[in-house]
């Protein structure tokens, strides 16, 4: 899952303005929007991965942090989370850069398809990220997690009015959301840009939320992480996104699992590896050795005679199944050492035990050489 950077994504300098980037986006959005790319999942990604990148991007204090720590610094502060998202809903978020420009809005009738503005709807889901053990992921665990979400405003209870006022009827279309033009002899009707199709807008927005009816607000959340996750997985914690529009239930947050590197086991999907370096002697006699685990070290035996690679098989030592919880394997692979340094008492039992073997070892080595030498020399 890695992620592409946001300015590559959008096709802009590091230094971009702000309506450089908005003009970006435009672009981008218009290329891959869905409806001119039907059937087209690849557009489809690149329609989302846009509208991440113009989240961020746009937003100068994300942006900041992202300048400064990458995709990392955005970590819990509560990005939307637009891979489960569908399009239309991503195309409602930024609804606003295109309406107004005769553009968006109204060539793919974003405001006709859907009726949030007018009518409850679910709120945006959000994501953020956990980091585990393998110890985690074997037992499963419970995490308390915070970050930042837009939630409503206390001070209008969401509605984005001042204390004691209402909204009032929006000048533009009079109430009705819709505003018609003329086209030579056809009349168009499109979804008031003034109300956004709502019939109304704030004529004493609330203070403390200028208008929007939301705050940012910080959040902590205890998540429970079942046994047996997969790096990239998101978790779901039902209704703990951004609140609804009138009245709407919450959206989800989708908790992505990042599993922190072993000292010294790797995972295969259920299966843990380990790779354990014992000495030539010991790979020859057999001996018992201490192989890491996830409970710690245990005892593995050596036969005599083990070869380089060899793989030792510890049943159940592994990770449960995500479904079944069914426990996978530990595979113990053997890497065998050759001593880089050899005392005296110690080379004189080598060649003791090479004389043994009948193999040539140095210095009688040279004679090797000149045995090529010469096998060369004929053949040349
Ligand atoms: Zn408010
Ligand atoms: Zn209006």
């Amino acid at each position: 899952m890695a992620k592409r950077d946001y300015y590559e994504v959008l096709g802009v300098t590091k230094n971009a303005s702000e309506a450089d980037i908005k003009r970006a986006y435009r672009r981008m959005a218009m290329k891959y929007h869905p409806d001119k790319n039907p059937d087209d999942k690849q557009a489809e990604e690149k329609f989302k991965e846009c509208a991440e990148a113009y989240e961020v991007l746009s937003d100068p204090e994300k942006r900041k942090r992202y300048d400064q720590f990458g995709h990392e610094g955005l970590r819990g502060i509560g990005m939307r989370d637009y891979a489960h998202m569908n399009w239309q809903d991503i195309g409602s978020i930024f609804e606003d850069i295109f309406t107004g420009i005769g553009g968006f809005g109204d060539l793919f009738g974003m405001g006709g398809r859907r009726s949030r503005r007018t009518g409850p709807a679910r709120g945006y889901d959000l994501e953020t990220s956990v980091d585990l053990t393998l110890n985690d992921v074997a037992k499963g665990t419970n995490k308390t997690i915070e970050f930042t979400r837009q939630d409503l405003c206390p001070e209008c209870t969401g509605s984005g009015s001042a204390k004691g006022t209402k909204p009032g009827k929006c000048p533009s279309c009079g109430g009705s959301g819709q505003v018609a033009r003329r086209g030579g002899f056809f009349q168009m009707v499109s979804t008031c840009p003034q109300c956004k199709g709502g019939g109304q807008i704030i004529t004493n927005p609330c203070k403390k939320c200028k208008g929007t009816g939301r705050v940012p607000k910080k959040r902590v959340v205890d998540i429970k992480i079942p046994p047996g996750v997969h790096e990239g997985q998101g978790v779901r914690v039902a209704n703990e996104g951004e609140p609804g529009q009138s009245g709407g239930p919450r959206g989800d947050l989708y908790c992505y699992v990042r599993i922190k590197p072993h000292e010294f086991l790797q995972r295969d999907g259920n299966n843990l590896i380990a790779t354990v370096p014992i000495s030539f002697t010991q790979a020859a006699l057999g001996t018992t050795i201490d192989v890491p685990s996830l409970d710690g070290a245990r005892g593995l035996k050596i036969p005599p005679g083990t070869q380089y690679g060899s793989v030792f098989r510890i049943k159940g030592q592994g990770l449960p199944d995500i479904r079944t919880g069914r426990t996978g394997d530990e595979l113990v692979q053997i890497a065998i050492e050759t001593p880089k340094k050899l005392n005296a008492k110690q080379q004189e039992l080598l060649r003791e035990f090479a004389k043994t073997e009948n193999k040539t070892v140095s210095p009688q080595s040279t004679r090797f050489f000149e045995k090529l030498k010469k096998y060369f020399g004929n053949n040349q």
